[in-house]
């Protein structure tokens, strides 16, 4: 219970240092006219999420990543085990990186996934506070891939923690209403305006630029879309549903997938 209640407090801390950071950054360097008040369920989601992924990741997923040690090749962890703290970090990076790029196609390309994950391409107007709308389901699925390898390798994950709070404040920075590219270094790490033709509402967005921090991942694997201009317009090709209760519920997809 009290591991609760420092994930519930820490995702409450989490969501007060955006604020601070975000809000006066909007204001000053908006890329697009100001769309108005975030909807109320994108404040419940921006607490919800983090809480819900801390928790299946300290709980369910470091169990099932302990079954999955056990089943594991004793070589294999003996050799991580000899590795410098700093090589088992890389490498937990690596498969986290990894896995959060073909879990995210995946979500768009098979129809159980794309029910649950249409609600974050439910966002019409990029804001940092939309940043973590999404359907729990999809929480859980994208967690459980970047944390089980490192669980099940027994990496000491504490010298990632400062990283993990970076990775979170980028995922943020990279939804926020802000229009900037990197030059050449975005084929390398992903800026705003490329996670934003991800959110486009037309035919190149959904399919292109799914990494969330390594942008060279999508140039590798043929997904890369150069983010040469801002895109146009956000949102899904068909209505989707609107307010916190409704999105839980995912009531009557259409028949789409994320193309
Ligand atoms: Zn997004
Ligand atoms: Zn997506």
């Amino acid at each position: 219970m009290a591991l609760l209640w420092q994930i519930v407090l820490s995702s409450l801390a989490f969501m007060g240092l955006s604020l601070l950071l975000f809000a006066p950054l909007e204001s000053q360097l908006s890329a697009r006219k100001n769309p108005g008040r975030a909807p109320w369920g994108d404040w419940i989601h921006f607490w919800a999420n983090p809480t819900i992924g801390a928790w299946v990741a300290l709980t369910g997923i470091a169990f099932l990543g302990a079954i999955l040690r056990a089943l594991l090749p004793a070589s294999l962890l003996h050799w991580m085990g000899d590795r410098p703290w700093w090589v088992q970090v890389l490498l937990a990076l690596v498969l986290a990186e990894l896995w959060g790029y073909w879990a995210h196609r995946l979500a768009h390309s098979v129809p159980l996934l794309w029910r649950f994950h249409r609600v974050h391409h439910s966002i019409e107007h990029m804001r940092w506070v939309s940043a973590h709308r999404q359907h729990p389901i999809d929480v859980i699925w994208t967690v459980a891939g970047a944390n089980l390898p490192a669980f099940a390798l027994g990496v000491d994950l504490r010298p990632l923690a400062a990283f993990i709070l970076f990775e979170r404040c980028y995922t943020v920075f990279l939804h926020a209403n802000l229009d900037c590219s990197y030059g050449c270094a975005g084929r390398f790490i992903a800026s705003p305006r490329f996670h934003h033709w991800h959110h486009d509402a037309g035919e190149t967005g959904q399919q292109r630029n799914f990494a969330g921090m390594f942008s060279c991942l999508d140039w590798i694997f043929g997904t890369y879309h150069p983010p040469d201009r801002p895109p146009e317009k956000f949102g899904c090709p068909t209505p989707t549903p609107q307010g916190y209760v409704n999105q839980i519920l995912t009531r009557d997809p259409p028949g789409e997938i994320g193309n």
